[in-house]
């Protein structure tokens, strides 16, 4: 159990119900709305309901990084206006890393900004998505285009939802508390490297706010991103343009599939560049290889993916930078690598 305070907001993980009922009564908001997905509306609400104890609205959306468009926000923004929903009102995210992002944006933005909550209720939205202030949507095929920085007025994760998460969708999560651990813990990948992963044997709430700790730091050095915040974006140069690319495809991959995906590649690029020993690349392979099932880049689309790579957030004057490992544990910013060798951590 865990209280994390940050300059802005706090973070309640596995810590009493009524910090954040307590919290909730003192905004005294006109309306409360919990955005909600069918699964979420299924698996998440009745706890939800259980424990917190509001009158709200609840405003449904269908699951899934497909309707993370501005299509839905206008959906909502709609549902919003249609229930007289005012300044004063609260705005309560229960589900994923896609109802996170965007139910934080559509709540940032109306009237200008009111009031939200992040509830996350999968593994990665809880050691990642819920923390840090960054929302927004897809736009024309690229990842999180349209977007803004702006905080929530509280997070409040609670791992007993996770009881009800899809295998693939809790492995999905563990590819971020992976990329923690690269970045900023060679204690936490020791650890991490010999266990792998051991489901429901895990102690959820002990990884979750290691998890949350790491982002934490990282973020509240940097808040909008100008620095050393870019090191979160390990494996995410590559990994948001594979999560593009596949999104296009029958196969779509989850987030932390991708991400999983652009950490093999971009450890590659790490040890090409000589920041980490080919042992610790081959290391950090085989624990990935071991948890999930990759599908491979047609070689014929390495250009497609260079071309969703060269939009990336990060890029300066249309030079892609990477984000690469400097030993385990830490981490190197604005990297530039030889297009050569980038061709080759694809089909690596
Ligand atoms: P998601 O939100 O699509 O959720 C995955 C699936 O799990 C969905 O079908 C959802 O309905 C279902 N679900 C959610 N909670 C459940 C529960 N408790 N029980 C059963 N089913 C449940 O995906 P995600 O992996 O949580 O998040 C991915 C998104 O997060 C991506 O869009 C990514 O860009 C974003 N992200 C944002 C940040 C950030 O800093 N803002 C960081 C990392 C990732």
């Amino acid at each position: 159990m865990a209280i994390i305070q940050t300059d802005h907001y706090e973070i309640n993980v596995d810590e009493s119900y009524d910090r954040i009922n307590d919290f909730i009564d003192k905004l005294e908001p006109s309306k409360i709305f919990v955005i909600v997905d069918n699964n979420t509306e299924t698996h998440c609400l009745p706890l939800l309901k259980e424990k917190l104890h509001l009158d709200f609205i609840s405003i449904r959306i269908p699951p899934g990084e497909k309707y993370k468009t501005i299509n839905t926000c206008q959906a909502l923004w709609q549902a919003l206006i249609e229930n007289h929903c005012d300044r004063n009102c609260l705005v309560i995210n229960l589900g994923g890393g896609v109802i996170g992002d965007m139910g934080g944006f559509v709540a940032g933005t109306y009237m200008r900004g009111i009031n939200f909550i992040q509830v996350p209720t999968t593994l990665l939205s809880q050691v990642d998505a819920s923390v840090g202030g960054k929302l927004g949507v897809d736009h024309m095929g690229y990842k999180n285009m349209i977007g803004m920085f702006s905080n929530p007025s509280y997070v409040w994760i609670h791992t007993p939802f996770l009881e009800t998460l899809h295998e693939r969708e809790v492995l999905s999560g563990f590819a971020e508390v992976i990329k923690h651990a690269l970045i900023s813990s060679k204690r936490m990948w020791d650890r991490i490297k010999v266990n792998g992963i051991g489901l429901s044997e895990e102690d959820w709430t002990q990884v979750v706010s290691q998890s949350v700790k790491i982002k934490q730091n990282v973020v509240s050095e940097d808040p909008k991103e100008k620095g050393i915040r870019k090191i979160l974006n390990f494996g995410h140069t590559v990994g948001h343009a594979i999560e593009s690319y596949f999104l296009k495809t029958n196969n779509p991959l989850r987030h932390g599939e991708a991400v999983a995906k652009g950490m093999i590649a971009e450890a590659f690029l790490a040890f090409k560049t000589k920041r980490i020993t080919i042992i610790e690349m081959e290391e950090i392979n085989s624990l990935l290889e071991s948890i999930y099932d990759l599908p491979a880049i047609p070689k014929e689309d390495t250009e497609k993916i260079i071309a969703l790579m060269s939009m990336d957030k990060k890029n300066k004057g249309g030079d892609i930078r990477f984000s690469l490992l400097n030993g385990i544990g830490s981490c190197d910013y604005d990297v530039s690598v030889e297009m050569d060798i980038i061709r080759q951590s694809l089909s690596f």
